[in-house]
């Protein structure tokens, strides 16, 4: 693989893959360009070094080509952010003649991945009841295509550049399969790089102690993260609704509270594995229940492990943001991801603005804080924090399987 920030780009068409896949409104406006301008870095990088830009994105989850995922809503915006005026290629396989007219210094945005099945690989358009042969023969059809789907992408560059962390989870075309057609011209954008490299002061490189702060709906959603960290922090902090499954789970009483039976012993599992490595395991002490799951609910302190029947937890209570808030601020390392309370409605967001705020101190105080997941990110963006604390990942999914402890195929492919 190659350094972006020592390759030779003179000449050179790059073929870079970005998460365009922005926020759009009725009239197509972009809501939130954020993925747009943390890929402007890279993009630059080529066309300073004089190269030109082939740029490749998918745009929410079309099933065909549809008007409202297409990428042209986004060309003026990407041309005003990038400062050139960029070109667009309705259609990425058939870009051939504009990616080879392209001079140095000049852009091209190709039309939206995902208006091809062979993007991901998956079939389209099956029956509901296919069978599961029928579902295999149409599995291997679009695996075939993609092979040509790849290669067609691949023949309109030099070098292959990798900057969409989003997306790092799949293996898709874009951003996996096409690494393998540029064996010695590939590399990470910067982007990707910041997050792997986030992702490595956390897990590979941490400074002690270093502690976790999982929150968010269900331990089921989130159990493989769990599993893996407790095996590598000192510190495990579990908030929200997969807090009360652990709860239950040591006899507590949670009253009408959000939890899943049925993972109980996985919960206490990994109390046990915590236990057994001398990892402090944090569950709340205190909790706001409200009597129902609204805005104009009535709200009372509980203790976490005696919630009475009809109320339900929905935010940490002042005692556990106390106590969490201690063993934050003695960490030198601090991941978060997922809110301790219903983040969505005000009034049950207290705890979770409060942990950025925590965060945002323990950064001053010179910790490496980790912020990730759409909750926590909001939180600390809601705070005015987002540059209060040492890393914001942009990708939610990549980032959950990164802490799964997963190898990453858009990142494996560039590094093979
Ligand atoms: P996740 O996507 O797993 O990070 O979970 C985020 C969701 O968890 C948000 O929609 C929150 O409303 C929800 N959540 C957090 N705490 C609770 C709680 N105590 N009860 C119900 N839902 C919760």
């Amino acid at each position: 693989m190659q350094h972006i920030d020592s390759y030779d780009f003179r000449g050179k068409k790059a073929i870079v893959r970005v998460d365009f896949n922005v926020p759009l409104d009725e009239n197509f406006n972009i809501t939130d360009d954020t993925r747009i301008r943390r890929a402007i870095p890279t993009l630059k990088k080529v066309l300073q070094g004089g190269g030109s830009l082939i740029i490749m994105s998918h745009l929410g989850r079309p099933k065909k080509v549809e008007d409202k995922f297409s990428l042209k809503h986004i060309v003026g915006r990407v041309s005003e952010c990038l400062g050139v005026p960029v070109q667009f290629a309705d259609d990425c396989q058939k870009a051939d003649a504009q990616a080879a007219a392209l001079k140095p210094g000049e852009a091209l945005l190709l039309e939206n991945l995902r208006f091809y099945a062979e993007e991901e690989g998956k079939p389209r358009g099956l029956a509901e009841d296919a069978s599961d042969e029928e579902k295999a023969a149409a599995k291997k059809v679009v695996k075939e295509s993609q092979k040509a789907f790849t290669a067609k992408l691949a023949s309109y560059a030099d070098c292959y550049i990798n900057d969409a962390f989003g997306t790092a989870h799949r293996a898709h075309a874009s951003t996996a399969l096409i690494a393998a057609f540029f064996p010695n011209d590939k590399m990470f954008g910067y982007l990707m790089e910041g997050e792997i490299n986030a992702i490595d002061n956390v897990l590979k490189n941490a400074k002690r102690p270093l502690t976790a702060i999982i929150g968010g709906s269900k331990v089921s959603s989130k159990l493989a993260v769990l599993e893996n960290l407790v095996g590598k922090v000192d510190n495990l902090i579990i908030g929200g609704g997969m807090g009360y499954t652990f709860i239950k789970a040591e006899g507590g009483k949670i009253g009408n509270s959000l939890h899943e039976d049925e993972l109980i012993p996985q919960a206490l599992e990994i109390k046990a594995k915590a236990k057994e490595l001398g990892v402090n395991l944090s569950l709340s002490v205190q909790t706001m229940v409200a009597d129902s799951f609204g805005p104009d609910a009535n709200t009372q302190l509980v203790p976490s492990n005696a919630i009475p029947d009809g109320w339900e937890g929905v935010d940490a209570g002042p005692e556990s943001l106390e106590m969490w808030k201690e063993i934050i601020l003695k960490s030198k390392t601090i991941l978060w991801n997922g809110p301790v309370g219903v983040f969505e409605i005000p009034a049950f967001a207290g705890g979770t603005l409060q942990i950025a705020k925590y965060l945002a101190e323990a950064t001053a105080n010179g910790a490496y804080t980790l912020v990730g997941g759409g909750d926590s990110v909001a939180a600390v963006t809601k705070m005015g924090f987002a540059d209060k604390v040492s890393y914001v990942s942009t990708g939610g999914g990549a980032m959950l399987e990164a802490i799964e402890g997963k190898d990453l195929p858009g990142i494996a492919a560039i590094r093979d």
